[in-house]
Parts: C-alpha cells; structure tokens; sequence
C-alpha cells in the first residue's frame, strides 16, 4: 500500500488504542493488501462510539453517525473510522433497520459479505480471520459469510459485488454462493438503479470484463433488475464472440459502445437505455455517436463496391462531419477489435488515413461563414444556407476544394447557379 496513507491509518489506529480501544484495518484493503493489489483507501473499524472517535480527531466528517462511521482525515488521507456493529432486518434487501454496536470484532466480521472481505489486521500485523478469508485469497475464491441465500436475502446488491469481484480478481465462486445466487436473483428487483449499474459500470470498465458478463448471463441477474435490460442470458452469451476484444479497450464509453453493439442496439434505442440506467449525459451521448458513426459505416459498407471506393469515401467523411471526428475513431478503434473484423474491417486502415488527412473537420474550420455566403450571394440567410454550408463543408472535408475563402465562394456560386 501507499507508505504515507498506511502510516496515517497506523497513527488513527495508535491513537484509538493508546484511549483504550480496539482498532483495526480491515475489509477491501487488507484484501487487496495479501494479493498484491494497489490499495486506494484504507477502511479502520474500532470498539469505540461514534462520538469517541469524533472527540480524540478533531478533524472529523460524521459520515453515517447511524451507522457508526466518522470520517477521520489525516495527512490529508480520508479514512472511515466505523464502530463494531452487527446489522438486522433487512426489510427492503438492502439497508439494515437495525444497526448495534458490539463489543467483539468477530461479530462486526460476521456482517460483511464475502471471507475475503471480513478479515482485519492489527498494528502488530496479526490477522484477525474467523471465517477464513486469506485461504480463500489463496485459492482464489469468493464465499459469502455464513449462508449464501441468507447474506443475498438481507442485501440483494451483494449478488453485484460477487459478480463484479469474481470478475475483476478473476476469482471462481463457492458452490453454495453460486447456488444462493441462483436461489436469490429475484432480489435485484430491490435494489436503486445507480446502484446495480455502479456495479455493472465497474465489470464492464474492470480488467476481465467477459468473466463478468459470463456470469451475468448465466445467472440471469441483470434481467431481474429495476432497469431494462432487454435482453436474455442467451442473447448475451450469443454476443459474447463478438465481445472478445473488450478487455482491450482502453475506453470506458468504447467498451459500453461495443456492448451495445454487439447487442444489436441501435443508436437511439442505445441513448434510451443508458439514460434508464442513470449514465451521465456525456457517456449517453458519446456511445450514440458512435454507434450512429456505425450505422453510416454499415450502410456505406452495404451500398456495394459498384459506387466505387470514392463513394465509401464521402459517405465516411460525411458521417465524420456529422457525428464527430472522436465518434469515427471510436468506431474505427471498434471494428479493429472485432475477432474476424466488422462489416467492412478490411477498410479500417484506408479510413484511418482519410481521417488523418481531412482538412476540415467542422463548420469552425470552413474558411467561410454563413454571413459571407449570404452577403456574396446576395440572398437573406434561410434554410438554404445550411445547406450549402453543409455541401461545401463535404467537399472541402474530401479535399475536392482548397479551403479557400475565395474559392469556396466561387463554388458557392455555381453550386447555386445550379440550382436555380
Ligand atoms: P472496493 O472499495 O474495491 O469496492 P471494498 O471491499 O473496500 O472494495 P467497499 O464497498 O469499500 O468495498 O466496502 C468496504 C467493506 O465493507 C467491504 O470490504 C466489506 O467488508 C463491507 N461491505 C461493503 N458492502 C457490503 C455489503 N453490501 N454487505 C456486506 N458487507 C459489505
Ligand atoms: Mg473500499
């Protein structure tokens, strides 16, 4: 772990123990700590109170007073100091009703879900690991603390996490998890959209993807979900050969394009969904362009070489000015990892050049304005001007015109001539 944030969680912990209590790290960073894995923050569970902590830290955040955690800051470090607790009915799977405090950290050990997640570690470097988790680190596997129906009973959202830890430790599940899992996957109906997505957002965007998206479309989970996810566990599976290379995108919005894609989504139906699934605006945005980038790429591609390659040309620069130049290498980047290539893959290197080498890229590049067209032509602005803007843009973009000022109003002229 990072020396100065483990050494300001040691000073925490000291502090806490030289009052008289007992104090611990425990959770995600001792996990990630035995594996070898950067570790980002540090959690510290403690026997003392709530307002005990807040009095020997003056500062301080009472994160979930309710719950027992304070947020200590040291070092500039924020920590979630929380008391040892046990947690009960669970009336909506998802927050405990009852929340006690407890004197014993093996009962705070007992409320977390996974062995591998319920282990704390001492200043002395001693474990505490009552139900096992480090062997369970060892043998790479996830196991619910107690019984696996029970644990996903109480919190619907822990079937996510197992998902999402299975998939970014490329660990196997227990037998007895799996099945509770299978059991207990009506509960995904309880839980916030943010929520499911959150942790769908950190399988998809994490290091082995497809294992994640394999166990989503075994368990069925997803499709239990508040949200749409219209599809079924078999159209996912059907997807995944097209899916391959997702692990290599280094993009968070290209891995959600090519899931979509692969998916058969369209680019409207692919900015509904991620709008029902609380994706920021950019992200919603980003993928449709792409996607729309697609849809003229594939009808380009389908137009047939009888048009000749000139053709595919201006129909890719023209999707370029319309859907954006990042869309088009998003899409580009896209169909070099497909396994066999996309529709039209053999163009890919062709089109990266004609990117390269456009000219323009947008109106704000054309060396002429609306206002210039309107004055040189002699016409009040209207629906026309757009376009022959946009005629001119095209042309200038597949480089048939200089982007010159003077030449681009001479062309203006005629293409206008033209059409009186
Ligand atoms: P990461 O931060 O990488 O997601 P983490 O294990 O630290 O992993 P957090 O959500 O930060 O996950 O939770 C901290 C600890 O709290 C976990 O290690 C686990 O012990 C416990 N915990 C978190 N969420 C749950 C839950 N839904 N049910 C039971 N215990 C949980
Ligand atoms: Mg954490």
């Amino acid at each position: 772990a990072d020396p100065p944030m483990a050494e300001a969680a040691g000073r925490i912990i000291v502090r806490l123990t030289e009052a008289g209590h007992e104090a611990y790290w425990v959770g995600g960073c001792i996990r990630d700590e035995l594996l070898g894995r950067p570790v980002h923050d540090m959690d510290i569970t403690t026997s003392a109170r709530p307002e005990s902590v807040m009095s020997l830290f003056p500062r301080c955040v009472p994160t979930g007073l309710q719950h027992g955690t304070v947020t200590v800051l040291e070092a500039g470090f924020p920590f979630e100091v929380t008391t040892y607790r046990t947690e009960s009915g669970y009336a909506d799977h998802r927050r405990p009703e009852n929340v006690v405090f407890v004197k014993d950290v093996r009962e705070d050990l007992r409320r977390r879900d996974f062995t591998i997640n319920a282990i704390c570690m001492g200043l002395d470097g001693a474990l505490i690991d009552p139900f096992g988790g480090a062997e369970d680190l060892r043998r790479h596997l996830i196991r619910c603390v107690g019984t696996a129906e029970e644990r996903f009973d109480e919190d619907a959202l822990r079937m996510l996490r197992c998902v999402r830890f299975a998939s970014t430790l490329d660990f196997r599940v227990a037998k007895n998890t799996w099945r509770g899992l299978l059991r207990r996957r009506d509960g995904l109906a309880h839980i916030a959209v943010e929520r499911v997505y959150a942790e769908l957002a950190r399988i998809v965007e994490g290091p082995r993807p497809l294992r994640g998206l394999g166990m989503l479309a075994r368990s069925g989970l997803l499709a239990r979900g508040k949200a749409p996810f219209p599809w079924t566990g078999e159209r996912l599976a059907a997807a995944a050969a097209g899916l391959s290379g997702i692990g290599e995108l280094e993009s968070a919005l290209l891995r959600w394009a090519l899931l979509l894609h692969a998916l058969g989504t369209s680019a409207g139906e692919a900015e509904r969904l991620l709008r029902a699934w609380t994706f920021p605006g950019s992200t919603r945005r980003g993928v449709a362009q792409v996607l729309r980038v697609r849809e003229a790429w594939t009808a380009a591609a389908e137009a047939g070489p009888e048009e000749g390659p000139t053709d595919f040309r201006r129909r890719f620069l023209a999707a370029v000015l319309a859907f954006g130049a990042d869309a088009a290498e998003g899409w580009l980047t896209l169909l070099a990892a497909f396994p066999e290539g996309g529709p039209g893959a053999g163009l890919v290197s062709s089109a990266r050049q004609w990117l390269r080498e456009m000219p323009v890229r947008g109106l704000a590049d054309l060396a002429v304005t609306g206002g210039d067209l309107a004055s040189a032509l002699d016409q009040r602005p209207g629906p026309w001007l757009g376009q022959l803007l946009q005629k001119l843009l095209l042309a200038a973009a597949s480089g048939d015109v200089p982007n010159d000022r003077t030449v681009l109003i001479m062309k203006a002229k005629r293409m206008n001539h033209h059409e009186h």
